[in-house]
């Protein structure tokens, strides 16, 4: 784990052992020598006297040694145990890191004979998981007492993560090898998931990825995967074609470079990180065994190459993680731009002539590289992704996008006119006239609404009767700092800094968690940024890092309660936040506050982390404001003592009702009942009102129910004037806002307070907006200074 930096010693592990956890990976020749290796690393770093590790048989519920080093090396293979048995299964049944001292004390301890065990006097067993699935368990012990540190630990668990993605990697190249003995069809390229059929001859339709209206010429990218035209040849000369492949395999990585730099600098690092992936990937040494055995076995090296892929593609597609069966649009991209150097091709096929609507039946991160975006006036794409790369590039570039649109590619011909309404997700194929015509007529409103809010970028939000508003955005990646800055957000009310752990494949550093909140604050010039403190758990995972299997993860492990389980990560991001805070006006804000202790707790680990800062001599801000999310119904009633600990409150809506109403936030079946105009909630929102008037502390709403105009001016009826909302909705809501009238709606929502159902409640707020004026923001002149 990288954010060590405080105590690193020469007895601790750190950032080098990882690094070279990744050189063995590229320099073992299988599984085995691998994990030999990595036992024989992981023990000399630890100063222990015993690395071994255990790998869960097929049966999954048999854990076997697989490698070891302090054991006797007979015993690899012997020595096996049930999951829950003894130490070691018990690590695997808790998936949690275990550690005792003196641990043939312990009442689960067992000895194995055929180990040589001696009298260890350490135990550290740390599980091992392919999302969220046991696969294993890494132990260390010593002979001398030890007490392994927590950074000791969280590097391991680092490890453990890198250790289990070999395995995984290892078993998908077994998978490979038994489809390869089987004839391989053409790969399938296209992911099966439904997406809508085709309703009339010319009229698609499929799910909005990101919204807008455009017009323009269909620009097919029917890339076909090319391995179709790939047959087995006869007569092949094995030394030439590995030869070509060595030179595709050269190019291809210098391509990949150019690739990451490309997006680098278009998008963000993150966007780019992808291409780092695919570089490991043509680096690895399983990848490229398999294709020189294929072609040994007189396989021409196209051919060769179409085994792997297809075999890596089914593998992938049979997954049931729908992230990990995404990936295989990864395996794709580098077996397409792998073919292409090994046939000659390049990609000229995806350069576009002229500007119009993309067409393709999946676009993979690769082709968003490559592709000229300026050209870009809509995307239209088969495979119904909402997470892969490309999607989320065409968000982050602000392209309006429609997915999951079945049978597009083969029925939209080159230059058909085309229009696409990703409001509504609708295509249609060269239209009547009359469609034409209505659609100029929006697109020609649409134009005029889209610069008469832009006009509204500088001006700030004020309410009929001037009451200032302060509209800030919600971001997760860097690459929405500049949607919230187009849209004139006034800075970042939520800033989730989980998203940026999740795109990564381990923990980032204390240095690089800076630079990126360093980089926010800086481009927000002045504006604040409120950046929250981890929120994982829920439906929120990071890949390196274990979540226990929990019936109820809404209301098991999650965010702060993982942070203050995990002092050092959550120090070391806590100081990253103080060091970025130098810089600029940063606000430190805590999730899912259920109770004082927490907060502070919280607190004393902030003065930890400053009196770190000032032993390095690092520079940090002294006085950051200190925040605690209200998106716990315990924590509502907490507002007037939690009010005495914090400077400013965050009230995550989204959260609070989901736990008010007990209805789950992301479950449609209950979606009903997931009422943000409820009565319990504007009850509960009106006490926390009170309470943050009461003392003094500011209160900023940044769940999604200030999108909704009926629900925006219910929370300004109750006396809130800040919200922190996805930025593409500022320009209509200060717009809306401009309409409203402070004292009429603190009024109206008073009379409401005293409704039993949210029916009249809503009623009552779509008349009052019904009734609202129009009114001409010209007359309002001051800027926001952005
Ligand atoms: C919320 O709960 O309202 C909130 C803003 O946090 P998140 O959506 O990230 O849980
Ligand atoms: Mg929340």
């Amino acid at each position: 784990m990288t954010p060590i930096k405080r105590t690193k010693s020469d007895h601790s592990l750190g950032l080098s052992t990882l690094q070279d956890i990744s050189t063995l990976i590229l320099q073992s020749h299988d599984l085995n020598e691998t994990i030999r290796n990595i036992v024989d690393l992981v023990a000399l770093r630890a100063h222990s006297d015993v690395c071994s590790l255990y790998l869960l048989e097929n049966d999954q519920e048999t854990l076997t040694l697989k490698a070891t080093k302090g054991l006797e090396q007979s015993a690899i293979g012997t020595i096996s145990m049930k999951i829950g048995e003894g130490l070691t299964g018990k690590v695997a049944a808790e998936k949690r890191i275990l550690a005792f001292e003196e641990p043939q004390k312990h009442p689960d301890y067992q000895y194995f004979a055929e180990s040589g065990e001696e009298q260890f006097h350490t135990f550290v067993g740390i599980p091992l998981f392919d999302h969220n699935h046991s696969i294993g368990v890494l132990v260390i012990q010593t002979l001398e007492p030890h007490t392994f540190s927590e950074e000791e630990l969280a590097t391991l668990s680092t490890i453990a993560f890198q250790v289990a993605s070999i395995v995984v990697n290892a078993r998908l190249l077994d998978a490979i090898d038994r489809y390869g003995q089987q004839e391989t069809t053409a790969p399938a390229t296209v992911a099966e998931v439904a997406g809508a059929e085709l309703q009339q001859p010319n009229t698609f339709r499929g799910h909005a990825a990101y919204p807008g209206v455009v017009t323009g010429p269909a620009n097919i990218i029917d890339q076909q995967f090319g391995f179709s035209d790939i047959f087995d040849e006869c007569n092949i000369d094995p030394p030439a074609e590995l030869k070509r492949l060595d030179e595709a395999l050269r190019k291809t990585r210098i391509q990949t470079l150019y690739l990451e730099k490309r997006v680098a600098e278009q998008l963000t690092q993150e966007d780019a990180a992808i291409f780092h992936t695919h570089l490991m990937i043509l680096e690895d040494r399983g990848f490229i065994d398999r294709l020189h055995e294929l072609i040994e076995e007189q396989h021409s090296a196209p051919y060769a190459l179409k085994k792997v892929i297809s075999g890596y593609l089914e593998a992938f597609g049979k997954m049931e993680d729908p992230y990990l069966r995404e990936r295989a649009a990864d395996m794709e991209d580098i077996g397409r731009r792998l073919l292409a150097n090994l046939v000659g091709k390049n990609t000229e096929g995806l350069q576009l002539h002229h500007s119009g609507i993309l067409v393709a039946k999946r676009l993979l991160p690769s082709d968003m590289a490559i592709l000229d975006h300026s050209m870009i006036l809509g995307m239209v794409i088969e495979s119904n992704e909402a997470n892969s790369h490309s999607v989320i590039m065409a968000k982050a570039l602000g392209i309006p996008a429609i997915i999951g649109v079945k049978g597009a590619v083969s029925k939209i011909k080159p230059d058909d006119n085309l229009i696409l309404d990703a409001n509504s997700g609708c295509i249609y194929q060269n239209p009547e006239q009359t469609i034409i015509d209505e659609y100029a007529r929006l697109g020609q409103e649409g134009l005029k609404e889209k610069k008469r809010l832009s006009e509204l970028r500088n001006i700030p939000p004020v309410t009929r009767n001037r009451q200032r508003i302060y509209l800030r955005a919600n971001i997760g990646l860097v690459s929405d700092v500049s949607v919230a800055k187009k849209h004139g957000a006034e800075g970042v009310g939520l800033y989730r800094t989980e998203f940026p752990y999740m795109a990564r494949s381990s923990f980032p550093d204390r240095q690089d968690q800076y630079l990126l909140y360093k980089k926010v604050v800086e481009d927000f010039a002045g504006t604040p940024v409120t950046i929250r403190t981890l929120d994982i758990g829920g439906d929120k995972a990071l890949p390196y890092f274990t979540q226990p299997d929990e019936d109820n993860p809404f209301m098991g492990w999650r965010s702060v309660r993982v942070s203050l389980d995990n002092r050092e990560i959550f120090q070391t991001q806590i100081e990253a936040i103080l060091m970025a805070a130098y810089h600029g006006p940063i606000r430190l804000l805590f999730p899912m506050i259920s109770n004082m202790d927490e907060i502070r707790t919280c607190k004393v680990i902030v003065n930890e982390a400053m009196e770190n800062l000032r032993k390095e001599k690092i520079p940090f801000a002294e006085d950051i404001p200190l925040g605690a999310m209200i998106e716990v119904p315990a924590a509502v009633r907490l507002a007037p003592h939690l009010a005495k600990e914090v400077d400013f409150f965050a009230l995550g809506t989204n959260d609070l009702i989901q736990y008010l109403l007990a209805a789950d936030r992301s479950n449609p079946r209950v979606q009903k009942y997931y009422d943000p105009l409820h009565p319990a909630v504007l009850l509960s929102i009106n006490g926390l009102v009170q309470a943050t008037r009461e003392n003094k502390v500011e209160l900023c709403v940044c769940g999604e129910m200030a999108t909704d105009p009926a629900c925006l001016l219910a929370l300004i009826g109750l006396g809130i004037h800040e919200f922190s909302l996805s930025a593409p909705y500022i320009p209509r809501l200060k717009n809306f806002i401009n309409r409203v009238d402070t004292v009429a709606a603190e009024q109206l929502v008073q009379s409401l307070l005293l409704e039993a159902d949210s029916s009249s409640i809503r009623k009552a707020l779509d008349g009052a907006i019904r009734n609202l004026p129009v009114t001409d923001f010209s007359v309002v002149k001051p800027s926001i200074a952005n």
